[in-house]
């Protein structure tokens, strides 16, 4: 069963398949999500795999252990920096979304957990971000019977935008 949910929560504790970091095309250790995530998963060995991999293109997304992590894989997307719109934006976070699911579903993974990407350093503005996140998550698991996706939301602002246009998609 396809299952879509939001929870006002930290995503680092989160006891799921795969949770998914809004990292940068370095993959190095930023602020934001993407600091917590580092420091909880152990930073010396998230660093390391993230080392091997090298680079992620916006819109693109790749996999690590979770290492010290409850969820037992990092998938690493690069959402779009917000530039006003011109820029393509929305596509590539849609991208950023369903290549996400798309690496979850190569594992195998069933349980995916997702910040709110790009909506922190990157600028996105938070109503349009949960818009194209939840039209691209839906489109997504349209053709998929077995998947949970969980939207671990770090304010109750935020939490209540995903709430809105999960409300207005339906
Ligand atoms: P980006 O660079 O893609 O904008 P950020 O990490 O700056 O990513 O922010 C993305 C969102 O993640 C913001 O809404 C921020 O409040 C939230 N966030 C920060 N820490 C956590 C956490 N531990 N768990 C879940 N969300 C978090």
């Amino acid at each position: 069963m396809v299952h879509i949910e939001t929870r006002l929560g930290d995503i680092t504790t989160m006891n799921v398949d795969a949770i998914v970091n809004a990292a940068n095309e370095e993959l190095m250790c930023g602020g934001g999500v993407c600091g917590a995530i580092y420091r909880a998963a152990g930073a010396e060995k998230l660093r390391k795999a993230c080392r091997a991999i090298g680079h992620c293109d916006t819109g693109d997304a790749v996999i690590t252990d979770g290492f010290d992590l409850p969820a037992d894989y990092i998938i690493h997307t690069v959402g779009p920096v917000w530039f006003g719109g011109e820029r393509d934006e929305a596509k590539l976070l849609a991208s950023s979304y369903r290549r996400s699911l798309e690496v979850a579903k190569e594992k195998g993974l069933k349980t995916v957990a997702f910040p709110s990407i790009s909506t922190g350093i990157f600028g996105y503005p938070t109503e349009s971000a949960a818009a194209t996140a939840v039209a691209a998550v839906r489109d997504f698991l349209k053709d998929d019977e077995e998947m949970t996706v969980i939207w671990v939301l770090f304010d109750e602002q935020t939490k209540r935008i995903y709430d809105a246009a999960l409300g207005e998609e339906a």
